[in-house]
């Protein structure tokens, strides 16, 4: 294979620890499942009485898992990227089996389909 897997194992990983680490601040690991992340809710004026200020807790939760919801699936992708770059895939076309443009890894190396197939 003539892509160099390493360097972009290395901006995979770089990214993982970024989204982590992003991931934290929004959400924590299911004790249960740790590949589940669960939304932290801001609970921080949870016990106010004032509806407004309530409703603000219930808007942040949103925000924190939609947040949360995008980072884990990026999580997924970059994880599974790796994976590939394990098991001797990486930088091929998942639909049609095409070598994927370096190009394209460049502008996301969790990219695992050619232009083509790309959603
Ligand atoms: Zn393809």
């Amino acid at each position: 294979m003539k892509i160099d897997t390493n360097k972009f194992e290395k901006k995979l990983k770089d990214e993982l620890n970024l989204v982590e680490t992003e991931l934290k601040t929004v959400a924590r690991k299911n004790p249960e499942n740790k590949n589940d992340w669960q939304a932290i809710p801001d609970d921080t004026e949870k016990d106010s009485p004032d509806v407004n200020e309530a409703a603000d807790v219930i808007e942040e939760f949103g925000n924190n898992a939609g947040i949360a919801d995008q980072l884990e699936i990026r999580l997924n992708e970059i994880k599974d990227a790796l994976a590939r770059i394990k098991d001797g895939t990486y930088g091929m076309c998942g639909v049609c089996g095409e070598e994927i443009p370096e190009n394209r890894l460049e502008a996301n190396p969790a990219a695992n389909t050619c232009i083509e197939h790309a959603k």
